[in-house]
């Protein structure tokens, strides 16, 4: 039995493959295509792959949506998923309605994305009732099946955070990252921006560093979520809000005596600081933690709170950090002396394989 992640090359965003069953009939599943670079290395295994049981575009950042852009420009769609879980404009609307309780109405104006999978006629929503993917749907209430026998159990987003991103999906088109002609300028060479290496990070200090909270409504809006295989989970968190995942993971956590046991995170928002509390790993009981980022642009993910803040967590039991590109951020994380002092193991991919890294779940 196979139940494997693999983070492909997406630069400082994300695109992640599940795939799950036994080795000659895999199921697979995809959330995000990352910037534009991405697609050219993935759409050949997309196009290979065949049994893509779920395509997940879990919000509209550049960094997980801009790959998908180069994808609707093609006359035909160039795999085909046989679900699709995607909440544009429409879903966003539907969900304002619904907290509002009025009927839902109005023109189903779709952005690019929506009109390329309108075009591609992928079957978007199906598994809810009312088309949105969100945890104030019915169906999110138990974990939802998949062939293969996989369970998917929706953590996020919720009604509030589709409808608060409405109007920013209005004004700031921009911010989304969907404009109709995404110029593909995020392909900056990889170096050219990176810092030198600094001194070994502080765990102790950088744990100390208060909390502050992620705001941006976008990231709010992403579809994060539980996947189960032969009762191993994996938390695929994409870029969510830490309250929204706690709050989701809360009686999950109860029913467990407190935690909720994970065999693997995809670490919320490529290890930004402000979308994982100390509180989250708090809830969660979980050795292995996977960060999809190659540091670039202003943030340089992940960042170094939020691995000190996992550490402190669990001083103690063996840990696992994955990263899919072996850059400063990541990199100085390498040391020894830290290895052994905070009881985990660094993992970095084949140096010909820079972006890219398959993590077995089971
Ligand atoms: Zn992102």
């Amino acid at each position: 039995m196979v139940f494997k992640m693999t983070m492909h090359p997406a630069l400082d965003g994300d695109c992640i493959q599940l795939s799950w069953g036994e080795t000659d009939t895999l199921h697979h599943l995809f959330v995000d295509l990352g910037r534009g670079k991405t697609w050219k290395s993935v759409h050949p295994i997309l196009a290979d792959l065949g049994q893509i049981e779920l395509f997940v575009m879990s919000h509209v950042d550049a960094d997980h949506i801009a790959g998908a852009v180069p994808m609707v420009r093609q006359d035909a769609p160039p795999f085909t998923p046989k679900r699709l879980w995607y909440n544009a404009r429409p879903q966003l609307e539907e969900a304002h309605h619904r907290l509002q309780r009025v009927e839902p109405f109005g023109p189903r104006q779709g952005e690019k994305l929506a009109r390329g999978i309108a075009k591609f006629q992928w079957p978007q929503n199906g598994e809810f009732a009312s088309g949105i993917v969100s945890t104030d749907s019915l169906e999110a209430g138990a974990p939802i099946a998949l062939p293969g026998r996989l369970t998917l159990r929706l953590l996020s987003p919720g009604d509030r955070e589709l409808a608060d991103l409405l109007p920013v999906w209005d004004r700031d088109l921009e911010r989304a990252g969907i404009r109709a002609f995404d110029p593909d300028e995020d392909e900056n060479p990889l170096d050219d921006i990176f810092e030198p290496l600094s001194g070994a990070p502080d765990v102790d200090t950088l744990a100390a560093t208060p909390y502050k909270r992620d705001d941006a409504e976008a990231n709010g809006a992403s579809i994060a979520f539980v996947a189960e295989f032969e009762g191993k989970r994996v938390l695929l968190a994409a870029d969510a809000h830490s309250e929204v995942l706690e709050a989701a993971l809360r009686p999950l956590a109860d029913a467990e005596g407190g935690t909720y046991r994970l065999d693997l995170l995809k670490v919320c928002h490529h290890g930004s600081k402000a979308n994982t509390s100390p509180e989250f790993f708090r809830m969660i009981d979980c050795t292995r933690f996977a960060f999809s980022t190659n540091g670039t642009r202003r943030h340089k993910h992940p960042d170094a709170e939020t691995i000190a803040r996992l550490l402190k967590a669990d001083p103690n039991r063996e840990k696992v950090i994955y990263f899919n590109y072996d850059q400063p951020s990541a990199r100085k994380w390498k040391s020894r002396l830290l290895s052994s002092l905070w009881s985990y193991h660094a993992v970095f991919p084949a140096p010909d394989e820079n972006g890219r890294l398959s993590i077995d779940i089971g």
